[in-house]
C-alpha cells in the first residue's frame, strides 16, 4: 500500500507512521528524518539544508523531489510505503503522481492551538528519533531517553519563532494539497486529537474500509 500522511506539523504523522509501519510491514519514509540525518552526518546535502530546517522553511522542490525519487527506488518499497512530510507543495504532489499511484492520503486534522502545544513540548532522542512530550508523554527520567539513557533534545524548528513560521508555510504551501487530493477522491480526514493508539485504530479502519 502506498500511503501519504498529510497534515500540519505536530499532528502526529511521525508517531502514527512508526505504529502503522509495523501493522502494514512497509517502510516509513520521512523527508524530515532524511534531512536531519544528513545534517547530523555533515553531508553536502546536510550543509545545504541546515539553515532552512532551523528556520522552518521548505527545502527547494527540486532537491526534495530527487531525494524522494531516489528513496522510492529502493527495494524495500516493493510492497508499499508510508510517506511522511512529502509532498508539501503542489509541485511535489505532481512529481509524486508521475512516480507512482497512491492508495490513500490520510489528512490529519488538528487546530493551530493544539499544534503549538504539541510542538513546543516535543523532545527527541537524537540517535533513535523516539518522540516524547514533556507533559503528555514524558520519559521516565526527566530529560533522558528511556531506552538509551541519552539526553533528549528539542528540535531547533520546535522553538517558538520557527513554529509560527512552519504553520504559515503549512497554510500557504501544504494545505492546498488537501483540495488537490480531494479532487482526486482518495483523501481520508482523520481527527488527530485523540491518543496515538486511537488515531491508529481510525486510520487502519479507514484504509481497510
Ligand atoms: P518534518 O520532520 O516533516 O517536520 O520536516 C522538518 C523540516 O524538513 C521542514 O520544516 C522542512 O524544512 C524540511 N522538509 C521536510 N520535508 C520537506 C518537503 N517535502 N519539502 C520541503 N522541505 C521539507
Amino acid at each position: 500500500m502506498n500511503i501519504v500522511l498529510l497534515g500540519p506539523p505536530g499532528a502526529g504523522k511521525g508517531t502514527l507512521a512508526a505504529l502503522l509501519k509495523t501493522e502494514l510491514n512497509v517502510p516509513h519514509i520521512s523527508t524530515g528524518d532524511i534531512f536531519r540525518s544528513n545534517i547530523k552526518n555533515g553531508t553536502e546535502l546536510g550543509k545545504k539544508v541546515q539553515g532552512i530546517l532551523a528556520s522552518g522553511g521548505l527545502v527547494p522542490d527540486e532537491v526534495t523531489i530527487e531525494m524522494v525519487r531516489d528513496r522510492l527506488g529502493h527495494d524495500d518499497t516493493a510492497s508499499g510505503y508510508i510517506l511522511d512530510g512529502f509532498p508539501r507543495t503542489i509541485k511535489q504532489a505532481e512529481a509524486l503522481d508521475e512516480m507512482d499511484t497512491l492508495d490513500a492520503v490520510i489528512n490529519f486534522v488538528l487546530s493551530d492551538e493544539e499544534v503549538v502545544k504539541r510542538l513546543s513540548g516535543r523532545r527527541l532522542a537524537p540517535s533513535t528519533g523516539k518522540i516524547y512530550h514533556i507533559i503528555t508523554n514524558p520519559p521516565k527520567r526527566e530529560g533522558y531517553d528511556d531506552e538509551t539513557g541519552e539526553k533528549l533534545i528539542q528540535r531547533d524548528d520546535d522553538k517558538p519563532e520557527a513554529i509560527m513560521h512552519r504553520l504559515e508555510v503549512y497554510r500557504n504551501e501544504t494545505a492546498p494539497l488537501i483540495d488537490y487530493y480531494r479532487a482526486k477522491g482518495n483523501i481520508i480526514d482523520i481527527d488527530a486529537s485523540p491518543s496515538p493508539e486511537e488515531v491508529l485504530r481510525s486510520v487502519i479502519a479507514s484504509i481497510k474500509a
